[in-house]
């Protein structure tokens, strides 16, 4: 499946930064970005912890695509929701690199392109 990923937009002239919360985000997009850091515990034992992604978005500037489960964390809702609004979303236009809509079958039956036409 693709993934599903939208643009943020920074309307103000201040940096937005945003952390990724695993419990947020990557449990919406079941997939985890977050780093690891091991670490010894008070027992000796190897504790790990999940360190959250985090982005920012430079005054006035659009994210890279992002997971839309941003869109669930608390700074994004409330900065898409404040007034005037912080953040805007925008969409990604879906990349239209298939001419075929529906190739679901074979992969042997490509498009009918000759190539020994030239003479
Ligand atoms: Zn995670």
């Amino acid at each position: 499946m693709a993934t599903d990923q939208i643009i943020l937009v920074n309307q103000r002239a201040a940096p937005f930064l945003a952390t990724e919360y695993h419990d947020i985000v990557c449990r919406r997009r079941d997939r985890c970005d977050c780093a690891v850091k091991e670490s010894l515990g008070p027992d000796n034992k190897p504790r790990f912890k999940k360190l959250p992604k985090s982005f920012h978005i430079e005054a006035k500037s659009k994210s890279r695509p992002l997971d839309r489960a941003v869109l669930f964390i608390p700074q994004v809702r409330d900065a898409l929701k404040a007034s005037p609004p912080w953040l805007k979303v925008e969409e990604i236009p879906k990349p239209e690199k298939k001419a075929t809509p529906k190739a679901s079958k074979s992969k042997a039956s490509k498009a009918k392109t000759e190539p020994s036409t030239e003479a």
